[in-house]
């Protein structure tokens, strides 16, 4: 009788410890086996756990934050405020997150956030205004 060079079972147990590859979880089974199971395999080839989709639900997520601060600046002290820089760090505003960034004839740049803009008046105060008619506060 041939021994078998890698066998896949012995008496019914299995006979390879591993690791999943998506859990890191301890498994055992065939000496092939990657991933506990079609779960951990379906999630372990999703896009959505690479680190290119992690960055941009990161920022997104940056950015959303960012429009309603803008929104609630803008609701609650009025549409084209001048409104404390401080005031808007305090909610958790990022400064360094725009959806565009407008170079304007008169040199000032117009930070746009979706449907919101602001400019900077001075170092300590910017001035908010919604940039389409859809703007409102939510
Ligand atoms: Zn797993």
């Amino acid at each position: 009788m041939k021994e078998m060079k890698y066998p896949l079972y012995d008496e019914g147990e299995p006979v390879y410890n591993q690791i999943c590859r998506h859990c890191g979880k301890p498994m055992q089974g065939r000496r092939d086996k990657k991933y506990c199971d079609d779960s951990c395999r379906s999630l372990h080839h999703s896009p959505i756990n690479s680190p290119n989709y992690n960055l941009m639900r990161n920022t997104h997520t940056i950015l959303r934050k960012n429009r309603r601060i803008l929104c609630l600046a803008c609701s609650h002290f009025g549409s084209s405020s001048e409104v404390q820089v401080a005031w808007m760090l305090d909610r958790g505003f990022s400064f360094q997150y725009c959806t565009q960034l407008i170079h304007q004839d008169n040199h000032e740049e117009q930070f746009i956030c979706y449907d919101f803009a602001y400019h900077w008046i001075n170092p300590g105060i910017v001035k908010i205004y919604p940039i389409a008619p859809t703007a409102k506060a939510a």
